[in-house]
């Protein structure tokens, strides 16, 4: 794919990029190397010092950086600015909590001292995805480099100036030139990055197909790897739930990003008695969204990233309805400019449909009919994926079965599943594995020293 910042709200080319040729990754890749030999070095108030600029730069720029994102993605204006606002939540949560979360931690050993240090690996290569451009570059940015690590992005192709703005704001923060760096190259160069062994470590936040092949180079070049990857999230609605609250939440959790989250809630599981009614106010609300230009602060709902997303959820809605599934809502691109398409409603599919189990990455929402808490259980765990799980009940033995029966690496009861600096984030199954943010998300990029000294 070419390194371009394509309008999705017209179709337009805006911007092309050049690949960087051999010599200049060769450069930059030693760039990252040299720079971590003396960055290992610096204080945690230095680095905190930096990140707080940079944590101030995202605030301050928020309007700015919201329209690049907007441009490149298509997300709606108002979420974007406030993606540059949230990024700097993840800054400031590693600068005031980073030394402490990797401080020596003693171990008690027959009277010797014993501890466990965490120093920090090297060059860590990120490649990341456009739907939140900002967010996800940094909540690997900031852990990282507040470990003493340096970074490498790799970030999606159609948001090349998103990569170049984030590349820009650590800089200005004060980072040392080669502390954090684009990398503008084709996914085919990236095995040749991860085997280089300057490079210790990959994180990749993306497809379930991106992460089998990052996972395999990983593999093959023993080293770390954190993948997080889709989700083909429940939202299961149980009869004692606060029905309105649940069907708003409901239609919030699957519009977001334009219906484009990895952590968007894609399967509403709802029990028998309350089915009904909550298909018929979901509709309601769900024809109440407002698609258009993501600039215009009415749009509930703008594009979708590029034609190829939008070709590939058509396929699946089309798919599912001819499996049998019910289409209650939308179900066809808007047409015209743009990767428009409107909200959608499928209902009761059946297992081979690519609803049932797959993830769909757009405005569509897929209800299902659950007989009573252990077939909602069933419902829920039967995708090959195992993100984030949201389950609306007031009954306290529902909230603790569905906490431990739902295989999921997040459950939230009675909310939407929300990414926050302060809670840890990832999946299992085909989610992935690894984890982002939080005490957890600090140490996944760190050497875990095992000291004795008798
Ligand atoms: P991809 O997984 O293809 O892209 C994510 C990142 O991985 C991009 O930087 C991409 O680079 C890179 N990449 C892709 N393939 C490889 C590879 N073989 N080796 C190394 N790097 C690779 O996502 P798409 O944009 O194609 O979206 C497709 C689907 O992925 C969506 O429909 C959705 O299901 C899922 N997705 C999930 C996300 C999440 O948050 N978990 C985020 C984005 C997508 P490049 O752009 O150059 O191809």
């Amino acid at each position: 794919m070419a390194i371009a910042t394509i309008s999705p709200t017209t179709g337009k080319t805006l911007r092309t990029f050049d690949v960087l040729s051999s010599q200049e990754l060769e450069r930059k890749l030693q760039r990252a190397a040299d720079t971590f030999r003396s960055y290992r070095e610096t204080s945690f108030a230095d680095r905190a010092r930096w990140m707080r600029r940079a944590a101030e730069i995202l605030e301050v720029e928020a309007d700015r950086f919201g329209r690049m994102m907007t441009e490149e993605m298509g997300k709606p204006l108002e979420a974007a600015k406030a993606e540059s606002i949230k990024s700097a939540t993840a800054c400031r949560y590693y600068v005031t909590r980073a030394e402490k979360l990797l401080r020596d931690t003693p171990i008690d050993v027959d009277g010797d001292t014993a501890f466990v240090r965490y120093q920090p690996l090297g060059p860590v290569l990120a490649i990341m995805p456009w739907n939140f451009p900002f967010w996800q570059v940094v909540r690997f940015a900031a852990p990282a480099l507040m470990a003493g690590n340096v970074g490498l992005l790799k970030h999606a192709s159609n948001v090349p100036q998103c990569a170049l703005a984030l590349e820009e704001i650590f800089r200005t923060a004060g980072f040392p030139e080669g502390a954090f760096q684009s990398l503008f190259i084709e996914t085919s160069e990236v095995n040749r990055v991860i085997e280089d062994p300057r490079v210790k470590a990959v994180t990749l936040t993306g497809s379930e197909g991106a992460g089998r092949a990052v996972g395999a180079a990983a593999g093959r070049a023993i080293k770390k790897v954190v993948l997080e990857l889709g989700g083909s999230d429940p939202f299961i609605v149980m009869p004692s739930a606060d029905l309105d609250k649940a069907v708003h939440t409901a239609v919030s959790a699957r519009l977001i990003n334009n219906g484009q989250s990895c952590i968007a809630a894609k399967r509403f599981i709802v029990a028998d008695p309350i089915a009904q009614e909550f298909e018929r106010r979901f509709v309601e609300r769900m024809k109440t969204m407002v698609v258009g230009d993501p600039m215009d602060p009415k749009t509930d709902v703008g594009p979708l990233a590029t034609p190829g997303i939008l070709e590939g959820l058509h396929a699946q809605v089309q798919e599912s309805v001819k499996a049998g599934t019910r289409l209650l809502l939308g179900g066809k691109p808007q047409g015209g400019p743009g990767n428009f398409y409107p909200p959608t409603v499928l209902a009761d599919p059946p297992p081979k449909a690519p609803a049932f189990h797959d993830e769909l990455f757009g405005p569509v929402a897929t209800l299902l009919r659950a007989r009573d808490l252990e077939h909602a259980i069933e419902l829920a765990n039967a995708t090959p994926f195992g993100l984030g799980a949201s389950v609306w009940t007031q009954d306290a033995n529902e909230q603790r079965r569905f906490i431990d029966g739902i295989d999921a690496g997040m459950v939230f009861v009675n909310a939407l599943v929300a990414s926050d600096a302060r809670l840890p984030f990832g999946g299992v199954k085909h989610s992935g594995h690894g984890r982002e943010l939080a005490d957890l998300g600090i140490r996944e990029f760190v050497n875990a020293k095992t000291v004795r000294i008798t």
